[in-house]
């Protein structure tokens, strides 16, 4: 296996999904999920919908969501699943997003402790893997905000 060490600090940040998600310009820097919001009911969608699962509206807007939100519940991971890019111990959470839907979302190792419910939290890049092109290929994850 090659280095793909960044040769200056503006390596390219790569989502491991397009459109889900702003794209920082560094790894822990925060995130905003994109999504849609129904301009006839208000209800908040992560991901994007065509269509209101509330009333059905198809007036929607693209919005981007807060960073922040709470914790609503998790679940700690000990076993990788197959083919995951995560290592475990890791934590599943659900995050009630300040202004938006409640998604889910995992915690690194290093932040598990952090993992209960009301605990305040920030959505951040952090790496998953290195492309084929040497790119670092980020996905969002909730980081615990001193309160
Ligand atoms: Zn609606």
């Amino acid at each position: 296996m090659t280095s793909t060490l960044a040769s200056s600090g503006a390596a390219a940040l790569v989502p491991l999904r397009p459109g889900m998600f702003t794209v920082p310009d560094r790894i822990e820097a925060p995130v905003h999920l994109l999504g849609s919001r129904c301009r006839q009911c208000g209800e908040p969608f992560f991901p994007k919908r065509v269509y209101c699962a509330a009333c059905t509206s198809g007036d929607m807007a693209d919005v981007e969501f807060a960073d922040s939100g709470e914790i609503d519940t998790f679940t700690i991971v000990r076993q990788q699943p197959p083919n995951s890019v995560m290592v475990p111990p890791y934590a599943i959470v659900r995050v009630r997003l300040d202004d938006g839907p409640s998604i889910q979302t995992v915690m690194a190792t290093d932040d598990i402790a952090s993992a209960r419910i009301g605990q305040r939290v920030q959505l951040a890049a952090r790496r998953l893997m290195e492309d084929e092109a040497g790119n670092t290929v980020v996905s969002f994850m909730a980081r615990p905000v001193a309160t």
